[in-house]
């Protein structure tokens, strides 16, 4: 991008500029601690999901020793709803990781910032630019987007990557480069957006290729997608004495370390089904069936399972899949309470 589209884009930033909690007043830089988790947080989540997760959690865990000190369950309690778990347990390690070995200061250059846990090159260049001044190209989804269109990139992704950070480094300015990485960001979520980028009122309209070859929403080029698998799985709400059994996942693997129903019949017990729900992973669409069931006594259940009162179960923080189940369970509660309901007298 010419000197005078970096120029027009600062500008732009100066006066338009996103109000974001995680940023820091006019002039002053962000604490490397506010720049990091929002960027983890905004990882494959939406602006506007992450504005109150961000909030409490600072109001929560003001700095980063406050948050290596928080309990596991706790934390992930907290994440709750916000998805791919993976990165609240990167967290957690990641604040230990900044507290045990680097004094609870996050380091300044990239390749320290990306030995941590969970921050790969876009979150150690954000990091690096944004709250430490340096010249560094934090290319993400949106900043894709953009130098796509900018210069028409031809070649489909994921192919054309480098060719986009060739180009994205080459656009950066060398001071400056952190309002020049929130200025590109800015942009690609409120001017050049996936669908109908306004053009209109974009300030490097001037320079922009798609925009001369008059179909911009062409870029960035996919190669063509595979098809997302689809699965099938089965959960189990065992209640007894208004407290429903709940279980604490492994921590590898699919919302490791969450709490969630069983998905193994933890018990012997009439079981009665109680419809199921789809959710959408990132790499498979899942339909989880719910199977229901009141016993007399409490079943040991697998290791760490808890008996959870059910009128709290909203307070379990339970992971997006596991709360929709669990709104099955409580449907098959009301249907059970009913005078024609058919779980009278199912107890064993
Ligand atoms: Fe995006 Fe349109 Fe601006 Fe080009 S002119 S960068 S396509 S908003």
């Amino acid at each position: 991008m010419p000197v005078d589209a970096s120029e027009a884009l600062l500008c732009w930033y100066a006066v338009d500029k996103r109000r974001l909690p995680w940023r820091a007043e006019e002039g002053a830089r962000t604490e490397p601690y506010r720049v990091w988790l929002s960027e983890v947080m905004l990882q494959q989540t939406t602006v506007a999901a992450v504005k109150p997760y961000f909030e409490s959690f600072v109001a929560r865990w003001p700095n980063v020793e406050a948050l290596a000190a928080a309990e596991d369950g706790e934390l992930m309690a907290a994440w709750a709803g916000l998805g791919y778990y993976a990165r609240a347990r990167n967290l957690i390690a990641c604040a230990r990781a900044v507290v045990a070995e680097h004094d609870g200061q996050f380091p300044e250059e990239e390749a320290a910032l990306r030995k941590l846990p969970g921050i790969g090159a876009y979150t150690a260049a954000a990091i690096a630019a944004i709250a430490f001044g340096r010249r560094a190209v934090a290319v993400d989804g949106n900043v894709e987007r953009v130098v796509s269109r900018l210069h028409a990139v031809k070649t489909p992704l994921p192919a054309a990557r480098p060719e986009i950070r060739a180009l994205a480094d080459a656009m950066t300015p060398d001071a400056g480069a952190g309002d020049f990485a929130q200025a590109m960001m800015d942009l690609g979520s409120a001017i050049c957006t996936p669908r109908n980028p306004a053009c209109g009122r974009c300030p490097v309209r001037p320079w922009c290729a798609a925009f001369a070859e008059g179909d911009p929403e062409h870029y960035p080029v996919k190669a063509p997608k595979a098809a997302r698998p689809h699965r099938l799985g089965t959960a189990f709400w065992l209640e007894q004495d208004g407290a429903v059994l709940l279980v604490r996942r492994p921590a590898k693997g699919l919302l490791g370390g969450m709490l969630a129903f069983p998905e193994a019949e933890p018990a012997a017990a009439r079981w009665e089904e109680a419809g199921s729900v789809d959710h959408v992973f990132t790499h498979f669409a899942l339909t989880m069936q719910l199977r229901c069931a009141e016993t007399a006594q409490r079943a040991e259940g697998p290791e760490g399972a808890i008996w959870w009162p059910v009128e709290r179960i909203g307070e379990a923080g339970l992971p997006t899949l596991f709360a929709k189940l669990a709104a099955r369970g409580l449907a098959w509660r009301e249907k059970g309470k009913s005078p024609g309901g058919v779980r009278q007298g199912v107890l064993v």
